[in-house]
């Protein structure tokens, strides 16, 4: 059994940690917030509930699979409900919206609305992505990419997919509407991708939404992040300063009160970026690209926004523009592109009776864009509330809300240690995937493992959660090894 000191409980660490007590070793999570969950935070507030972070749960069969190896049960411990319509998509200016919706014969249907062409394409569209989700996410996404070799045993098959390519060119190819191409590209957004760079393997993240459907568990995000923690050893609000070694391996882990917290195996599921601070050296040369950030608010309101289905898209203007804006250009957008997550429809007890519960997120660039966020942030804010209630028809929002709280870029660094205020670790881009993404065990520091949004495979409630099998997976071969009885000659 091995001494694990698991640094951040964000769903990666949390799901590294079960795993690894599930295998039987000692482990305790490190996290200095003053609750667990990362991204996956919760706030109350006057009888409102809010997930502060991610709301869509896609591939439940990882979570299921992340309890399991820790001896729980996802569904004692927690209540799946489906979700259908997955979610609304909405344009400014247009009446017409489009529901993504689990029957295929309707989403055909909701897809004929604006395009007959592209409603005949669908299925063609599913059938291309079918392999890519089967290579690119069910297999390489359950595998560690050490070696440069593990990446040219990869790519060709990638590359003969089509899933190498830009996802922008790829819909295009399938599909002709304007709006039916930036509704099957958006989903890139919710891990930091920027739809037109990305490389087409993210179009899985489509497919895999028609295979296993969208879900909801009851209480939010959060509920899920407090049955994980239910069964750990996580001490909070302990920020870990150092990662102490010896010769080249870990020793342990000296948190910001001087604790020495000693350990044989170091599981880091803090910012990548960040990763040569907790080992006191120097900033690499060429640190990767980190994503774009996000505005969110919370809403308390004191009336129901019917408009609203549980998760709802709002695409403004010049979509192509205002992700080149808030990614590359690094500067505020002049139109809005937002995600409102109102989950009280499903689960009436995350809002007092007769009011909402509203997260609105607004992509803007990181914090090495030209926002002054400690100036910015309010007017940013209004500008937003003012769109959404003139170009999306919520009108009176502004006077409804009881309750409010905000989350900026300055925030994410500040209470995340997110390098930049990135929302979503490193851009996912081809040159920082796979072998070319941060690697789940350290190169040169034994014992030092790495798990969370900016690891291999990615971002993602199951992004990080596959990449907990995998890291998991290599110190339980590790551990292994070391303890194999030498053969005798
Ligand atoms: C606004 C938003 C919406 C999203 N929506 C979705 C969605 O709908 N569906 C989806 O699947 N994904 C979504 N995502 C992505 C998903 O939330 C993240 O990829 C995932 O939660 C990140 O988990 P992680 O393991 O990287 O840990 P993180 O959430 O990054 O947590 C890391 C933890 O480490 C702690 N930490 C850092 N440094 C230290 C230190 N030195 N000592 C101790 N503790 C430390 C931090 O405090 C934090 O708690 C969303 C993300 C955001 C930001």
């Amino acid at each position: 059994m091995s001494r694990v000191v698991v640094i951040g409980a964000g769903l990666g660490g949390l799901g590294a940690a079960l795993r690894l007590q599930g295998m039987g070793h000692d482990v305790t999570v490190l996290e200095s917030r003053a609750k667990p969950g990362g991204r996956a935070y919760q706030l109350r507030d006057a009888g409102f509930t809010w997930d502060t972070g991610p709301s869509l749960i896609t591939m439940p069969w990882v979570l299921e699979e992340t309890f399991a190896a820790g001896g729980m049960d996802l569904h004692r411990e927690v209540e799946m409900v489906e979700l259908d319509p997955f979610y609304r998509i909405r344009w400014t200016g247009e009446e017409r919206h489009l529901d993504f919706t689990a029957d295929r014969e309707h989403m055909r249907a909701e897809l004929g609305r604006f395009s007959a062409r592209d409603a005949a394409a669908f299925d063609g569209f599913l059938a291309a992505l079918k392999p890519i989700y089967e290579q690119g996410i069910l297999d390489a996404g359950r595998r560690a990419f050490l070696r440069a070799r593990d990446l040219a045993a990869f790519a060709p098959a990638m590359v003969r997919l089509g899933a190498a390519q830009p996802l922008w060119r790829l819909v295009c190819r399938h599909f002709e509407h304007p709006r039916v191409r930036e509704a099957f590209s958006f989903h890139s957004l919710f891990i930091g991708g920027n739809p037109f760079r990305v490389p087409a393997i993210y179009g899985a993240l489509v497919y895999l939404q028609f295979l296993d459907r969208v879900w909801y568990s009851r209480g939010g995000v959060y509920a899920v992040v407090e049955a994980m923690a239910r069964g750990l050893d996580v001490r909070c609000e302990a920020r870990v300063e150092r990662i102490e070694t010896r010769g080249a391996r870990v020793t342990g882990v000296i948190t910001a009160g001087g604790e020495h917290v000693p350990a044989d195996v170091v599981v880091s599921n803090a910012d990548v970026l960040r990763t040569h601070e907790l080992l006191g050296r120097s900033a690499p040369v060429r640190s990767p690209r980190a994503t774009m950030s996000c505005l969110l608010l919370y809403l308390g309101t004191d009336r129901v926004f019917g408009e609203l289905r549980h998760h709802t898209l709002l695409v403004g203007g010049g979509y192509r523009r205002f992700i080149a804006d808030v990614t590359r250009r690094g500067r505020l957008a002049r139109t809005f592109s937002t995600y409102l997550h109102a989950p009280a429809r499903t689960d009436p007890g995350m809002a007092p009776p007769g009011g909402d519960s509203i997260a609105a997120l607004l992509p803007v660039p990181n914090l090495r864009g030209r926002v002054d966020w400690a100036r910015e942030a309010g007017g940013v804010r209004d500008a937003l509330m003012a769109d959404l209630e003139s170009t999306f028809g919520l009108e009176g929002l502004a006077a409804s809300v009881r309750v409010e709280h905000r989350m900026s870029p300055l925030d994410f660094e500040s209470q995340l240690g997110a390098k930049w205020g990135n929302a979503f670790a490193t851009e996912p881009v081809l040159h920082q995937s796979a072998w070319l993404r941060q690697h789940n065990r350290h190169g040169s520091v034994g014992g030092l493992y790495f798990v969370g949004g900016g690891t291999h495979p990615g971002a993602g409630i199951p992004g990080v959660l596959l990449g907990a099998e995998i890291t998991a997976g290599l110190v339980a071969g590790d551990v292994g090894r070391q303890r194999a009885p030498v053969a005798l000659a």
